[in-house]
């Protein structure tokens, strides 16, 4: 770990400050918890490019060794395969910490190892940040707000959340993680930031996670028919990954703790989002319902106009624009297709 040492000292100077005029920004060390999942690879390529040096914690729950493939040999990246709910001893500027399965499929096939991801992971995370000293940012959820009475949703809102539900492993569990890193922050000075994500979507998601889009973009694609829960009624706001990506880089560099809505504020009901999937894929691709799930929030749509007034940041792509690029890369992972490209 002789190339971290080398990077340390001036690096954490600049974390969020200005840095001075004539300087290049200086490289970090930078960890990324969760990184080899959907979100955490993409914001794994970004932080590469820019020079900083990543290592990545994951237990290959959900994540996938694929999808950091094309860094491996890079020496300013490394893997390590660990499971955050076990404490471990590394030295760097910043924590991205997004380990958790993010699929309702998938946190709810094991609650309680979801609750402790959550819970005894995060308190890990957050000890390691203390005793280093690195800025630490949480990827917190929507899910947060539950079945939302207040719409859009605001951060200054509470939330709706059933706490014995079969949701509960993961809405309480990240509920509890925001409480943590509060405490961290209040009790032990630990510079935090904390997001609050909306419904994301693009490459690299896994193909048969139980998610809406990646079900109906595979349905669509093996042809079988969309399956629409429930009335297809129920609403959700779409964020295409890189959007969301530039979101959570803004929100560590920049001086303001939270919770931020990331999300794009385009609201689809589920009926809609078969639609789009149909002029996207297939005009004549069929629809059935099936009974929904419990708990399943009524709808969801962030209030951005915290992170645009302090972070400058919107998202930009619409979901006709995202949606095409993430059908490109699932294309290619279902069928092998050799002319597509992926991103
Ligand atoms: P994902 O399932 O693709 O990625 C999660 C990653 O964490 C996987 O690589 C998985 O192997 C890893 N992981 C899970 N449990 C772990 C553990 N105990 N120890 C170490 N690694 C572990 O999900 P994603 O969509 O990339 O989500 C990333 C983060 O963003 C999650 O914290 C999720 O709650 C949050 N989030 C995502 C969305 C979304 O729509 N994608 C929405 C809200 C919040
Ligand atoms: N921890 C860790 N790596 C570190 C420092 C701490 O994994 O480098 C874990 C530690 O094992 C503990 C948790 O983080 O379970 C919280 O640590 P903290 O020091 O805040 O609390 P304490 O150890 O006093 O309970
Ligand atoms: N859903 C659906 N068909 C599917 C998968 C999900 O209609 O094949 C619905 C689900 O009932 C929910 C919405 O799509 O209302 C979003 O579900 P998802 O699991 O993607 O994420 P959530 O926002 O619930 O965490």
């Amino acid at each position: 770990a002789a190339h971290h040492r080398d990077l340390s000292g001036p690096a954490r100077h600049f974390v969020g400050g200005k840095v001075p005029l004539g300087l290049k920004r200086k490289a970090l060390r930078v960890l990324v918890t969760g990184g080899a999942g959907f979100v955490g690879s993409h914001l794994v390529d970004r932080l590469l490019e820019r020079g900083d040096s990543v290592i990545v914690v994951d237990n290959l729950f959900t994540g996938r060794k694929d999808n950091v493939v094309h860094h491996f040999g890079n020496p300013n990246f490394e893997m390590i395969r660990h499971d955050v709910v076990e404490p471990i001893l590394l030295e760097v500027d910043q924590i991205y910490h997004l380990a958790c399965p993010a699929s309702p499929v998938h946190y709810k096939y094991n609650p309680v190892k979801t609750i402790k991801t959550n819970v005894v992971g995060t308190l890990n995370m957050l000890g390691l940040a203390k005793r280093i000293n690195a800025r630490f940012l949480l990827t917190s959820t929507s899910e947060v707000y539950g079945d939302p009475l207040q719409h859009p949703q605001v951060e200054t809102y509470w939330g709706n959340v059933n706490p014995i539900g079969v949701r509960s492993c993961y809405d309480e569990g990240k509920r509890t993680a925001e409480t943590l890193t509060m405490d961290y922050h209040r009790g032990a000075n630990l510079e935090v930031r904390i997001a609050r994500i909306f419904n994301t979507y693009g490459p690299r998601m896994c193909i048969d996670d139980g998610r809406v889009v990646s079900n109906f973009v595979a349905q669509a694609l093996r042809k079988e028919p969309l399956t629409v829960y429930g009335d297809g009624k129920q609403t959700r706001s779409f964020q295409y990954v890189s959007d969301l990506v530039e979101g959570l880089m803004k929100l560590m560099e920049g001086e303001h703790i939270g919770p931020f809505n990331l999300g794009n504020p385009g609201e689809f009901t589920m009926l809609e989002l078969a639609k789009v999937v149909q002029d996207t894929i297939d005009p004549n691709a069929r629809i059935e319902f099936r009974q929904n799930t419990q708990d399943d929030p009524h709808k969801r749509k962030p209030d951005i106009s915290r992170a645009k007034e302090l972070l400058g940041w919107e998202p930009k792509i619409p979901l006709r624009e995202g949606l095409p690029l993430m059908v490109t890369d699932f294309r290619k992972r279902i069928f092998g297709d050799q002319d597509s490209t992926t991103t």
